[in-house]
């Protein structure tokens, strides 16, 4: 099994690639996104790294397997534990995000399941802002109730307002860095404040923004997990998550708390996490506990999609951002759009959080009303062309989705409140198409949602799609 090492760990650097071993200098996150964890294959030579389609590994004798499954030799045993193609993934997304290991698994809810598993058991609870994806709020709400674990959801995503819902037996505060599809801003340094001040982990879903845009052990979380379904993969073709770990939590500040790894564990024939992983405790639990007996593990053909996505991620960021920067000037300027929500305007209560947390530059998720509210935006919805209309974001092609009927569905008209979702609100996910095509595109449907005729539609017929 791949153990985390020095050289596995965070920071913009991994002292043991050849291509910067021995030098002082600070890896950028746009070298670690094409080169973190990867090597030239020792077997082949192959350049590009191989997909490791096995089920499992051999053991030289049952002395070397026994050492394996002890924890004591490095090595892969069975690919729902660990595989080499996964392990590639796992180190660029620890060095991208900062942490000092990752686990990769099957899909963006797993993580955020195996993230919350790792720590609770019944009679626990977790401490949540109310702005959450649709199946994380009901992993929350419906779901780990029925294990005897409360969710708790604050009123807002102020400090404050989680700060008061912690008590005794909480296990994590949890929020995401940007709501999915709120589009608010987490104020990260000052949830971590009240997390920790309570003795308790932040756990921060960091798919909206990604590392490119924010680090957020930076601002001292404990934990990320990640949708890589998004924009890490980027292309819409492969679902997977990711968890990483900070390795700067103290599990063993608070005697009994964390006993699941500060105490022996009996699942695993008695191993001690913090003694056997130090700083990796968490994230080698995920993997030993949750993975290996539950199974949500990523094929090595997915994880091998996600790393070619990777390569371009910082790119393909800097394109995602350009075109909703645009689209917004366009859709604040348009006498049929009722109102714009992006975190990156004067007028957003989240401006100071978009400047101190993305520099600034916003987010490539952007959600408004149509004039004339829900029945108008659903014409307007139904028109678009060049649009996908699904639910998924962070893909190359530009996507629209209208979360209350879709994402959201299951929640009631007070939970929708809450999470930040009106019934007329689309959302799009703006792709990286050329901006006059994707400008276009939402000007004709604009113009279907009046019952008209657009000029541009008019003038060139269509919209390439
Ligand atoms: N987190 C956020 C913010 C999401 O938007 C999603 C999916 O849309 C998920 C997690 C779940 O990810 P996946 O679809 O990879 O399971």
């Amino acid at each position: 099994m791949h153990q985390v090492s020095e050289t596995d760990s965070g920071g913009e650097e991994d002292a043991s690639h050849p291509l910067w071993s021995g030098r002082e200098r600070v890896l950028r996150r746009e070298t670690i996104a094409i080169h973190g964890g990867h090597r030239i294959d020792s077997a082949t030579r192959a350049v590009a790294t191989p997909i490791y389609q096995t089920v499992g590994f051999g053991f030289d004798s049952a002395e070397h397997g026994a050492a394996l499954f002890d924890l004591t030799v490095q090595g892969h045993i069975y690919t729902r534990i660990d595989n080499p193609t996964n392990a590639v993934l796992e180190q660029r997304l620890a060095q991208l995000e900062g942490g000092v290991g990752a686990l990769t698994v099957a899909s963006g809810a797993s993580a955020i399941h195996y993230a919350l598993a790792n720590l609770i058991e019944a009679g626990t609870n977790i401490v949540s802002v109310p702005q959450l994806y649709g199946a994380t709020y009901t992993l929350l709400a419906h779901l780990l109730p029925k294990q005897g674990v409360t969710s708790r959801f604050a009123h807002s995503d102020r400090p404050a307002a989680v700060a008061a819902l912690i008590d005794a037996n909480t296990r994590a505060v949890y929020c995401e860095s940007v709501g999915n599809p709120a589009g608010n801003i987490a104020d990260l340094e000052g949830l971590a404040e009240v997390a920790h001040q309570a003795g308790v982990p932040l756990i921060v879903d960091n798919t909206v923004a990604t590392p490119m845009l924010l680090r957020p052990f930076e601002y001292g979380a404990d934990v990320v997990v990640h949708s890589m379904t998004k924009f890490m993969g980027g292309h819409g073709t492969t679902v997977g998550g990711g968890i990483i770990d900070s390795g700067n939590f103290d599990w063993a500040r608070e005697p009994g708390r964390f006993r699941m790894l500060t105490e022996p564990e009996p699942s695993y024939h008695g191993v001690v996490y913090t003694k056997q992983f130090g700083q990796a405790a968490f994230v080698a639990r995920c993997r030993t506990v949750c993975q290996r007996n539950t199974g949500s593990t990523l094929a090595p053909l997915n994880a091998f999609l996600i790393l070619q996505g990777l390569e371009t991620l910082p790119l393909r960021m800097e394109r995602h951002l350009e075109n909703a920067r645009a689209v917004v000037a366009f859709l604040r300027s348009d006498r049929r759009i009722a109102w714009v929500n992006w975190p990156g305007l004067p007028d957003s209560p989240f401006y100071p959080l978009c400047h101190k947390y993305l520099g600034g530059r916003g987010i490539s998720l952007v959600t408004f009303g149509v004039v004339g509210g829900f029945e108008a935006g659903r014409r307007m919805f139904n028109a678009l062309r060049l649009f996908t209309r699904m639910v998924n974001m962070g893909d190359a092609k530009s996507l629209v989705t209208h979360p209350a009927s879709t994402t959201h569905r299951q929640l009631s008209a007070e939970e929708h409140r809450k999470a930040g979702v009106r019934p007329e609100m689309i959302r799009l996910s703006v792709g990286l198409e050329h901006i006059d095509d994707i400008l276009a595109d939402l000007d004709q449907a604009l113009s279907a949602s009046e019952g008209r005729t657009s000029m541009v539609a008019a003038t060139e017929s269509a919209v390439a799609c």
